[in-house]
């Protein structure tokens, strides 16, 4: 059966100089009233001890200009406030945070009736109308939201989320279990492996590279007691790291497209450890392995695409023994007896020679399918 879905689309857009002044000016305005919002909110609470419910619209008398972007950026930004706020309240972490320039520009507008559209080549936008564009993809659908972003090497896109629709992928009746790798990205429970692709690691010399060579220039800077806003040379090098930086994400992110992509087409069931991977990454040896994997983006795409094409991912428990326990016949290791550095073993009582990544993907399925046979028999009973 096809499924309507919510598909995002990423789009190359080449505004002329008059077109990214309004932007400028958009991303002005939405970071200024999240701000503003944002602060009278805080202080409100520090002399009430009550929540301050301001709207944008409140603000338009004092400050004119924000009347001359469009009107639905203004109420995304207190939309988006909200949600950080309701966020901080259910989860306790991260209270929202005031915006800086050039980090992260951005702001979302609607489509309401049309006002935001594509034709071949360009992409119209309320109270600017076209920009020229280049699209990846065919887009089909209902356009719902746009949201116009610029990188911190000056290019601009757009996102077009999109109401869609997805056609399930045929079956093929197989099934893999995936294992988080430490050497290699993943490892599947058909035996192979999935190493990370080495011009991402060529890379990330490089940025660490240029990296090293940015704090010299703010050293510099600093000693000469210039500001870095004035400093030429550190500038400069700034630019060439975000370059190399967004070079890297969206190599990293276009491999894992391409992987999770593949391994939904090819496979009915996929089982994957639901790992923590805020609490892995505070360990410090593990952590530059992990988030270079990118697990946790690899682990969403693989759940979102198993929903458009039809297929099951099924998450084991992250305390499950995936590593220690012998896939033939169960036996389990203790800590002591699988440090981290050993990666074949030999199991004691039946002999079996485990890769340990290999071992732990083919466990990892049998868990897999135990839950996702659970499951079947739970929707049964409930059925009858
Ligand atoms: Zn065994």
């Amino acid at each position: 059966m096809p499924k309507k879905i919510l598909k995002a689309y990423k789009i190359r857009l080449y505004p002329n100089a008059e077109q990214q002044v309004f932007f400028a000016k958009s991303f002005g305005c939405a970071r200024f009233i999240w701000n503003k919002m944002l602060g009278d909110k805080m202080e409100h609470y520090k002399t009430t001890k009550t929540t301050l419910h301001n709207t944008p619209a409140q603000y338009k008398q004092e400050f004119e200009w924000l009347k001359e972007v469009d009107s639905l950026a203004l109420a995304n930004v207190q939309q988006n406030l909200r949600a950080a706020y309701s966020t901080f309240f259910k989860q306790g972490t991260g209270f929202p945070k005031f915006k800086k320039k050039g980090i992260k520009d951005s702001y979302t507008t609607n489509n309401q009736k049309g006002t935001v559209a594509i034709t071949q080549n360009t992409v119209k936008l309320p109270k600017i109308g076209h920009i020229n564009a280049r699209f990846p993809d065919k887009i089909n659908g209902l356009i719902k939201s746009a949201t116009i972003s610029r990188t911190p090497t000056g290019k601009y896109y757009v996102s077009l989320l999109v109401e869609t629709i997805t056609t399930p992928l045929p079956k093929t009746h197989s099934t893999i279990g995936i294992d988080l790798g430490l050497t290699d990205f993943i490892a599947l429970s058909d035996g192979c492996r999935v190493a990370n692709p080495k011009f991402l690691a060529k890379l990330q010399d490089k940025l660490a590279r240029e990296q090293k060579i940015l704090a010299k220039r703010r050293a510099v800077a600093k000693a000469d007691q210039r500001r870095l806003s004035e400093s030429r040379n550190y500038q400069k090098q700034k630019l060439k790291v975000a370059k190399v930086y967004e070079k890297i994400t969206n190599a990293r992110k276009d491999f894992l497209h391409k992987l999770s992509f593949t391994l939904i087409k090819n496979h009915d069931v996929i089982a994957i450890e639901d790992l923590n991977v805020k609490g892995m990454v505070k360990n410090r040896k593990l952590a530059k392995a992990i988030s270079d994997s990118s697990w946790s983006s690899f682990t969403t795409m693989l759940s979102y695409k198993a929903e458009w094409y039809g297929k099951t991912l099924v998450k084991i428990d992250r305390w499950y023994p995936s590593s220690k326990t012998c896939s033939n016949c169960n036996h389990l290791l203790t800590k002591a007896e699988l440090p981290l550095s050993v990666r074949t073993w030999n199991c004691p009582v039946c002999l079996q020679k485990n890769d340990r990544d290999i071992n732990a993907s083919i466990n990892i399925l049998h868990q897999g399918l135990i839950l996702v046979k659970q499951s079947k028999t739970v929707g049964a009973t409930g059925l009858a």
